[in-house]
């Protein structure tokens, strides 16, 4: 179903997948990376493949996490796992009806605007159902990283799964036939210059 090449960019699920779910936390100090996760980013980076973070926070619109808490849990996050090249945030919850909520696709949309790739180039990464769901509606491919709260059902209908993200870089990475040569490929600065991204 899918081309085997370099993905356009990998698109990360926060809690639960970057760092440890720690449910509507607005303390810095409780960010935790989890197991893998710099050494996953560190190799994508190397590889010049752009990361970015699509994540649901509806603690702020349950009151429970203020928007500078949420920035600051976010900038630890980078002081721990290095610079992300897009942030795609939803700050809504299921009542609102937003586009952006996962499974709606619209974070994965986003990411994929703000880094000029198609979403069909991406690769969304979560411990959710809701992830996988998102990538799926938005054209992408989604791997699944279970942790305990994964729901055996999410299991069995995700696309792909992995035991954690250090196997899903091996995969995204070794399954790029006929890399494109260093150099040869359009960096997108701006994209990084531009930093975080919300709406
Ligand atoms: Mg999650
Ligand atoms: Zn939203």
């Amino acid at each position: 179903m899918f081309e085997m090449r370099r993905p356009g960019a990998v698109l990360f699920d926060r809690d639960g997948t970057l760092i440890r779910d720690v449910p509507y936390n607005g303390d810095p100090n409780r960010v935790e990376p989890m197991p893998g996760a710099l050494e996953a980013l560190v190799r994508l980076r190397r590889a010049d493949v752009p990361v970015a973070v699509v994540t649901n926070q509806s603690g702020v619109a349950k009151g429970l996490v203020s928007p500078d808490e949420m920035d600051q849990v976010n900038a630890r996050v980078e002081e721990l796992l290095g610079p992300f090249d897009a942030w795609a945030i939803c700050v809504h919850d299921d009542a609102d009806g937003c586009t952006c909520r996962k499974p709606a696709p619209g974070l994965v949309i986003r990411a994929a605007a703000v880094l000029d790739v198609s979403p069909r180039d991406c690769v969304v990464v979560g411990d959710i159902g809701r992830d996988m769901e998102a990538a799926r509606a938005a054209g992408a491919r989604g791997i699944l990283v279970p942790t305990e709260v994964t729901r055996p059902e999410e299991i069995d209908q995700a696309p792909e799964v992995a035991d954690n993200l250090i196997e899903v870089v091996d995969r995204v990475l070794t399954d790029a036939e006929d890399p494109v040569p260093a150099g040869a490929r359009i960096a997108a600065p701006w994209a990084r210059a531009m930093g975080w991204s919300r709406w």
